[in-house]
C-alpha cells in the first residue's frame, strides 16, 4: 500500500533495502530471524547479531531518531517506522530491542545530561547491548507488586530480590531494573527505575529453557548489588513514570509488520510450489481465502503503525497509547493466526524440524508454532492490552 511516502523517504527506504539484502546473505544456516529470542539462541546467531548492530552503528541507523550529537540522524518517527518494517521484512538482527527501542529513546526523553553522554551513544553504536529486568516471579501483569528492594546507602542503592523471564540477559551487557525503594506502599508510587552493569558483583544470571528446548529466557537473582545513584532514571519512587514511557516504545516495538508480511509471502510461494493431491495448494480457494484475510489484516496493522508514527511526529503521545496498544495486541494475535494457519496448510509437514529434507521452509513454522503465543505474552499481555484500550480510549470502568 502507498503511504505517500516523500522522495526522500523512498530513498532512504530504498538504502534499507539495499543494505538488509546484501547483509542477510551472510545469515548463518539455521537463521529463523524476525523474532526477539533470535540472536539469543546460539553463539553463532549471537555473533552476527552483534556484527551487524556495529554495522548499523556505523551508519548511524540503529537509533536513527537521536540527535547527532549521541549518535543518530535527527530522523522522523515516520522515518524510524520504514527502518523497522524493512528490517523486519528481511528478518534481520542487530536492532538490539530492549537499548535501541526502549531504553535508549526513555534516556534521550527522561535522562540527564550526563546520563545521555554516558549511555546514548554506546546504544547507538552497537557497543553496549541491554536487557529487562521487570517482571518477578509475584509480579507480571501485576508489575505494581514487585518486591526487589533498594535501600539507599550514600551515593548507592543496595539491591535485592529475584527477576524473572528476563530476555537474553546471558549475552547483555546492562540490564534496566524497576525496584521498590519505598517499602511502606506496595504499589506504584514507591517504585525506582535504576540501570545497573550486569558485571556488577552480586547479579548472577540463571537460564531458563523454553518448551522447544531453547535458551533464550534467564531468572536473575540480586544478592546487596550495589548500584550508584547516578544509575536513577527520574525520580526516587517515581521509576512508574519512566516505566510507561517504556511501555509504550515497547508496544510499537516487538514485531514489525514487516515481518509478518514476509512470512505470508514464503507461505504464498510455497502454496504456490507444492501440489497435494494432484493439485496446487493455491487452487483450493479456503487456502486463497485464508491466505487474502491475512493479506488485509496486514495492511490494517500497517495502518495502525503509521497512525503511532504520525501521532509521534506532531508530538500526541497521550493520543498514541490506547493505539499502541491496539497495535501490539492486533500484531501479536495476527501473528499467531498466520503461523497457525500455515500449519493448517501444511498439515503434517508443518512439525518437521529444520534439518529434514521434509520441512517446508526450513522448518521455520515449526519452530514458530511454539514460539508465536509468547507474543501475545510479553511486553503486556492481550488481555492486558485491551484493559488499556478500555480504560484510555473508550473510558470504561476499571472493575
Ligand atoms: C517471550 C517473552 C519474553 C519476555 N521477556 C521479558 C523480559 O525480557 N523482561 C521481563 O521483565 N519480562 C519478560 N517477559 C515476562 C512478561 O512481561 C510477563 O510474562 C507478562 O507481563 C505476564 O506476566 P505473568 O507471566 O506473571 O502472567 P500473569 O500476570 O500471572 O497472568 C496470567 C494470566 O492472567 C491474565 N491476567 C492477569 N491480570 C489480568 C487482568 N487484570 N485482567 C485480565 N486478565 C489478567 C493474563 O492476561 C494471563 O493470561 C517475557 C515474556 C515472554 C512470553
Amino acid at each position: 500500500m502507498d503511504f505517500g511516502l516523500s522522495p526522500d523517504q523512498e530513498r532512504l527506504q530504498e538504502e534499507f533495502r539495499d543494505f538488509f539484502k546484501r547483509e542477510m546473505e551472510k545469515a548463518p544456516a539455521g537463521w529463523v530471524g524476525g523474532n526477539v529470542e533470535e540472536p539469543y539462541l546460539s553463539d553463532e546467531n549471537w555473533a552476527f547479531h552483534v556484527k551487524m548492530a556495529r554495522k548499523l552503528g556505523e551508519k548511524k541507523w540503529l537509533m536513527l531518531a537521536l540527535p547527532e550529537e549521541y549518535g543518530g540522524i535527527n530522523a522522523s518517527p515516520v522515518v524510524q517506522m520504514i527502518f523497522n518494517e524493512v528490517a523486519g521484512y528481511y528478518k534481520a538482527p542487530g536492532v538490539d530491542v530492549f537499548g535501541v527501542k526502549m531504553i535508549g529513546p526513555v534516556i534521550h526523553a527522561m535522562g540527564n545530561e550526563e546520563q545521555k553522554k554516558v549511555h546514548l551513544g554506546k546504544i547507538a553504536s552497537g557497543e553496549i547491548l541491554w536487557c529487562q529486568g521487570w517482571s518477578e516471579p509475584d509480579a507480571g501483569s501485576d508489575l505494581a507488586a514487585l518486591s526487589t528492594s533498594a535501600v539507599r546507602d550514600g551515593d548507592h542503592y543496595i539491591v535485592q530480590g529475584q527477576k524473572i523471564w528476563t530476555t537474553g540477559a546471558h549475552r547483555a551487557d546492562w540490564i534496566f531494573l524497576l525496584v521498590r525503594t519505598d517499602p511502606e506502599t506496595n504499589r506504584s508510587r514507591g517504585i525506582t527505575f535504576l540501570l545497573a552493569d550486569l558485571k556488577t558483583p552480586g547479579i548472577s544470571v540463571e537460564p531458563i529453557v523454553m518448551m522447544d528446548g531453547q535458551h533464550s529466557f534467564n531468572q536473575i537473582f540480586l544478592d546487596d548489588v550495589s548500584i550508584p545513584v547516578k544509575n536513577r532514571i527520574g525520580e526516587e519512587n517515581e521509576g512508574w513514570k519512566v516505566a510507561k514511557a517504556i511501555s509504550n516504545f515497547e508496544r510499537t516495538g516487538i514485531l514489525p509488520v514487516g515481518y509478518i508480511e514476509r512470512e505470508l509471502e514464503e507461505l504464498i510461494q510455497y502454496c504456490k510450489e507444492t501440489r497435494s493431491l494432484g493439485k496446487r495448494l493455491i487452487d483450493d480457494s479456503s487456502v486463497r481465502h485464508r491466505l487474502a484475510d491475512l493479506a488485509v489484516e496486514i495492511e490494517a496493522a500497517r495502518a495502525l503503525f503509521y497512525r503511532i508514527a504520525c501521532l509521534h511526529e506532531t508530538g500526541e503521545f497521550m493520543e498514541s497509547v490506547a493505539l499502541s496498544s491496539a497495535a501490539k495486541v492486533f500484531t501479536a494475535e495476527l501473528y499467531q493466526r498466520l503461523i497457525y494457519a500455515g500449519c493448517h496448510i501444511m498439515g503434517l509437514f508443518s512439525q518437521v524440524k529444520h534439518g529434514s529434507k521434509w520441512a517446508p521452509l526450513k522448518g521455520a513454522f515449526e519452530r514458530l508454532y511454539q514460539h508465536c503465543p509468547g507474543e501475545n505474552i510479553a511486553a503486556g499481555t492481550s488481555e492486558i492490552q485491551r484493559n488499556v484500550i478500555a480504560w484510555t480510549a473508550l473510558g470504561l470502568p476499571r472493575s
